[in-house]
């Protein structure tokens, strides 16, 4: 018998790995899905604004079509937790907020627990336990009440520009071509970001 996989299996097969964090894109696709049914016609684009770069954000891809080769999902690297949804033509949106506390990571000895997994001094019996705990974590983002899960506030914006396909140039230092808008100068030729060797004084 062939059973239909459910959409947590499917995010946790597409990510690799089961994780908290994982559990958290998972919770704010279905929110923001519902959310933004009655706004959004069948082919209407949907774009997704993701505050980090983490586990969570492919299961809000796989989930909710937003996704980076499309275009309609823009990164902003403020490691925050906070997705926003916007329907492009009706330009209602949500903006979805997780809790602090729904990480746990101040559960007593969590903290170190995890240092000794991730810096590989943890015993065996450490590492079983670490994985129970994230499985506990788990579990807990996903059936939590979502007032305890997060903050949803519905606002109008107006969306990004639409993804742009530029023309290239050739890189005069590696030969490959390079889209215009990132292309740079140097010794007064094109030249990829690579290339460029970029001159920043730290901020
Ligand atoms: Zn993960
Ligand atoms: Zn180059």
């Amino acid at each position: 018998m062939c059973m239909a996989k459910t959409d947590w299996e499917r995010v946790v097969e597409f990510h690799g790995h089961s994780c908290p964090g994982l559990a958290v894109g998972y919770r704010v696709a279905k929110i923001a899905l519902r959310e933004l049914a009655e706004h959004r016609a069948k082919d209407e684009e949907l774009v997704a604004i993701v505050e980090n770069d983490a586990c969570g954000v492919d299961a809000i891809q796989l989930l909710t079509g937003c996704t980076l080769g499309k275009g309609n999902l823009i990164y902003r690297d403020y490691g925050k937790h906070v997705f926003t949804f916007i329907c492009r033509d009706s330009r209602k949106a949500v903006r979805i907020s997780v809790r602090g506390g729904v990480w746990r990571q101040d559960e007593a000895g969590y903290r170190e627990l995890r240092a000794k997994v991730f810096g590989g001094t943890a015993s065996p019996q450490e590492r079983e336990l670490f994985r129970r705990h994230q499985e506990e974590r788990t579990r807990y983002i996903l059936e939590a009440p979502e007032e305890e899960f997060c903050v949803v506030r519905h606002t109008t914006m107006e969306p990004p520009p639409r993804a742009r396909i530029f023309n290239s140039v050739t890189c005069a230092f590696c030969g490959e071509p390079v889209a215009e808008a990132r292309a740079r100068v140097r010794e007064g030729k094109f030249a990829c970001i690579p290339c460029a060797g970029e001159y920043s004084r730290g901020w």
